[in-house]
């Protein structure tokens, strides 16, 4: 099995297990309690802390540990909200290719009376500084803009954003979920008030993320319960996940460069490969992308078949973000990129991790292909393309 979902979610690394497993069985404590067992609990969730905190330039007090990179992107934007609320600040500025649980907070927060203004994002999935500076406003409270897109990976100029809203006096959040351990990061150079990281995407346990929160920003909690998380985020600590997160995270940031500059290779033969199917066209930059994204439209298919052939094949791809699929809805990031519905449906989507080999793109390359034809054969649309009935777009 060829496994190229890398941005749906990663295999959890051996180093993350093993930092894992004393916590499942013997070291089971609760950190709160105050015996050895929870002391023992306590440390490790300290030294997990000071971890995460190190691979981004942070304090350790300046972490939270989350559920995840949903749950990290709700805390931070209705946070944030709230601050601008209390101000008389209703103006929130953001981009239209945000993951939805950024989108989908972003709409709760429409319903209640704040105004959403999401900036658009040309064919190459970015917006630029200069964007954000303009929409700016004396009511603005926030500007949320993803680190790097979960679809196309294009890479967004997120030092410069936040070197704007800084000037501006205006909170800037960042979803660094697709970032975080794929891509150097750094809170204070970069500029950044809030930032969500998830630990599945980059080969640490599920259910378990983190929101960096500067400090001196009053953060809101999500869960009220019990102070832990110095009263902002209530609940038991998941230590073994938390503690494993850690782990993945120092490994992915000391194999950065390397893995990268591997990824890119092996992403650079996919996307010429691809690119010599006729009527295809890559989505996103070219250049200014995730070493390990590739993403490309083809003209007459449904992704969604192209998905099931290829894993009849033994290639574990996707046709979008895993949120999308299954609802019939082309992705908005690709619509927001300026592709027509009809294009839009016919996607792929290979995410690489540094486990993939120069045999898996070989085998990739073979097979993409042949399964792009075989569909096109079968596809009336392709035949109204290709006798003249309808034109090509791509
Ligand atoms: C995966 C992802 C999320 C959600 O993270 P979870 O940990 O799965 O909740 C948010 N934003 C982006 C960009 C993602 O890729």
């Amino acid at each position: 099995m060829i496994y190229v979902d890398n941005a749906a979610t990663t295999r959890m690394s051996q180093t993350a297990l093993d930092a894992m497993l004393p916590f499942l069985t013997e070291g089971y404590g609760n950190p709160s309690s105050l015996h050895s067992v929870g002391q023992a609990a306590a440390e490790a969730l300290q030294k997990a802390r000071e971890t995460v905190a190190a691979c981004l330039n942070c304090a350790p007090r300046e972490i939270i540990f989350t559920s995840g990179g949903s749950e990290a992107d709700n805390q931070a934007i209705i946070s944030a909200a709230a601050i601008g609320a209390r101000k008389g600040k209703k103006h929130i500025v953001s981009t239209a290719f945000e993951h939805h649980a950024v989108l989908h907070t972003l709409q709760k927060l429409q319903k209640q009376g704040f105004e959403i203004e999401l900036l658009p994002v040309g064919s190459a999935g970015t917006v630029t500084a200069e964007q954000v500076k303009k929409a700016i406003r004396d009511d603005t409270c926030l500007v949320t803009v993803m680190f790097a897109n979960n679809e196309i990976g294009s890479i967004l100029p997120v030092a410069e954003i936040g070197a704007v809203c800084r000037e501006k006096g205006v909170l800037f959040h960042t979803d660094a979920v697709q970032a975080v351990g794929h891509l150097p990061i750094d809170v204070q150079a970069q500029n950044v008030d809030l930032l969500s990281l998830s630990a599945h995407k980059f080969h640490g346990p599920k259910g378990v993320g983190a929101l960096f929160v500067k400090n001196g920003v009053p953060i809101t909690p999500l869960i009220e319960g019990g102070a832990q998380e110095r009263g902002k985020r209530a609940g038991t600590e998941n230590v073994p996940a938390i503690v494993g997160m850690a782990a993945a995270l120092k490994e992915a940031v000391e194999a950065l460069a390397e893995n990268a500059k591997k990824m890119t290779a092996l992403r650079d033969q996919l996307i010429d490969g691809l690119a010599r199917i006729p009527h295809s066209a890559l989505n996103g930059d070219a250049v200014n992308r995730l070493p390990g994204n590739v993403n490309f439209c083809f003209e007459g298919i449904e992704g969604e078949s192209l998905l099931l052939l290829l894993d009849a094949k033994g290639i574990c791809a996707s046709s979008g973000s895993a949120c999308t699929s299954g609802s019939l809805d082309p992705s908005h990031v690709l619509l927001a990129i300026g592709r027509p519905h009809e294009v839009a449906h016919g996607s792929l989507r290979l995410s690489l991790c540094e486990a993939n080999t120069q045999e898996d793109v070989d085998y990739i390359l073979t097979e993409v292909p042949k399964i792009v034809e075989r569909l096109r054969d079968l596809s009336p649309v392709w035949h109204d393309l290709t006798n003249g009935k309808r034109a090509f777009i791509l």
